[in-house]
């Protein structure tokens, strides 16, 4: 790769048609304070000569604007559980896109920073241990290998946050590759022309797959690439228990990665109903549908480009989208339990397992943890259940007859289940300190959930499922 000497910032956004996005400046905080300062993600995007940390909470407040800074909120509509919206930017602002040195170009948002003018009955703002939230959880996807938003900084202020009781406000700084969504091209269906949506489609591919600009019908490429890129996202959440939560439209990203931290959290116990959203009361968003949801989010996107792509190609792609889901949770699956070469009869293995598991609410992460490496998982006694170990012995025969032998397959396990996820009690309890101004168990956690396939001495209590905390358990997305 050829390096540039110098980074950049750039305001390409701002290329597109005026109707995607409208000038707005953040509104002025009170007192800001940097309460977390990413200085790893600093140094990799090599970010710190333009938000030095010793100055972050006046740039990243907001209260000072930088010449290389023109604040825009963007324009998208979206999907909110089965409705369509108008929703744009209320209460996020893009800064500029900042290119490292390694020709990544990333986006930077502040997340909180008051008012824009779409922010309807909203206030603009975001509470202290929501933005904290985002920042553990985004940096824990991070750690787990799977592509997500990136946090820089919290900054606290003394704004009062009105929410069930007033709280410390704060803004986040997110990092992402950008901030194009299904909502993005939604809103284009409805409001643009077809030369707008057209400068749209151009800029997304320029952007993200510049290779494909070339092609005949660069409109169809992007359908498929994003079908490719959002399927194996999800897949990978299923692979770790992940629950996003509010998995609308406008909260699914034509990038790669997963961003939104509202009301998203971890499951502990299995079960494919499981739901922790207050408000997703018919489990639209539960951990087990969310494949089938990314196909409906998949299907409106492709929806937003029929004037582009002719039916026949988009029926001929769609129709075959629940093929690749399916293929691409056996591939996971068979990776989690050490299955080199996939047969279709290895279904029947997995569907097994998570019966088992759902029957008696087993650990997803320890039962795992269990089958590849047996010691340091709490509450053992369930794997002496007989139909655990009769699925067991069926497991080990057939990972045994395959060429790289059982010893391989568990250390090949090792990279696709992790040892430690942030179990719900364990983010309250850090969080609730960290509001209070103590921040030593947030970081201790933080560290540990940066690293979660390494196993580190006395860290038994970032491993445990509490037994009935989840039962009680809700996460809300206004915050
Ligand atoms: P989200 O639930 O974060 O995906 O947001 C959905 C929509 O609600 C977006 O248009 C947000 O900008 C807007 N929104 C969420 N919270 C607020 C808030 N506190 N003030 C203004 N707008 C908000
Ligand atoms: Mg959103």
């Amino acid at each position: 790769m050829t390096y540039k000497n110098k980074s950049s910032l750039k305001n390409s956004y701002k290329s597109l048609p005026s109707i995607f996005f409208a000038a707005q400046n953040p509104e002025q905080s009170d007192n800001p304070k940097c309460v977390l300062y990413n200085k790893e993600l600093a140094k990799e995007l090599w970010i710190q000569e333009l938000l030095p940390a010793e100055n972050a909470h006046n740039l990243l407040s907001g209260n000072i604007l930088p010449e290389w800074a023109k604040p825009i909120a963007q324009a998208y509509a979206g999907h909110q559980f089965w409705y369509p919206n108008m929703l744009w930017d209320g209460r996020a602002l893009l800064l500029g896109e900042w290119e490292t040195p390694e020709w990544k170009v990333v986006d930077i948002v502040l997340k909180g920073s008051g008012k824009t003018r779409f922010s309807r009955w909203g206030d603009g703002r975001a509470t202290l241990k929501a933005m904290l939230r985002e920042y553990l959880m985004s940096e824990a996807m991070n750690g787990l290998w799977i592509a997500s938003s990136r946090s820089l900084a919290v900054v606290k202020t003394w704004n009062i946050v009105q929410r069930e009781q007033q709280v410390e406000g704060a803004i986040l700084t997110r990092i992402m590759s950008s901030h194009i969504r299904v909502g993005t091209f939604e809103y284009a269906k409805n409001f643009a022309t077809k030369n707008e949506m057209k400068s749209l489609i151009d800029y997304t591919i320029e952007r993200h797959y510049p290779e494909l600009s070339k092609r005949k019908n660069p409109a169809l490429w992007l359908l498929e690439h994003v079908i490719d890129v959002q399927i194996n996202l999800v897949i990978q959440w299923l692979r770790v228990g992940f629950i996003h939560g509010v998995m609308n439209t406008d909260n699914t990203s034509i990038s790669w990665e997963t961003f939104d931290y509202g009301p998203c959290a971890f499951m502990n116990g299995f079960h494919s109903d499981q739901v922790f959203s207050s408000i997703d009361t018919n489990g639209r968003y539960a951990f087990g549908n969310q494949a089938n949801i990314i196909l409906w989010n998949l299907s409106v996107f492709a929806w937003t480009l029929t004037e582009f792509i002719d039916e026949a190609s988009i029926n001929s792609v769609l129709g075959t989208i629940w093929e690749h889901i399916h293929s691409a949770w056996l591939v996971m699956m068979c990776q989690k339990l050490g299955i080199q070469n996939p047969l279709s009869k290895d279904e029947a293995l997995i569907r097994e397992l998570l019966s088992w598991m759902q029957d008696i609410w087993a650990d997803y992460t320890n039962t795992f943890l269990y089958i590849w490496w047996n010691t340091q998982v709490k509450n053992i006694e369930i794997y002496s259940e007989e139909r655990f170990v009769a699925w067991q012995n069926i497991w080990k025969k057939r990972v045994s007859i395959q060429t790289w032998g059982f010893e391989n397959a568990r250390q090949s396990m090792k990279q696709y289940n992790p040892i430690y996820i942030p179990r719900n009690h364990i983010v309250e309890e850090v969080l609730d300190t960290a509001v209070l101004w103590d921040y030593t168990e947030f970081h201790l956690f933080l560290e540990i959930l940066k690293n979660p396939y390494v196993y580190r001495e006395n860290t038994e209590k970032y491993m445990e499922n509490i037994d009935g905390f989840d039962e009680q358990y809700q996460t809300y997305c206004g915050t």
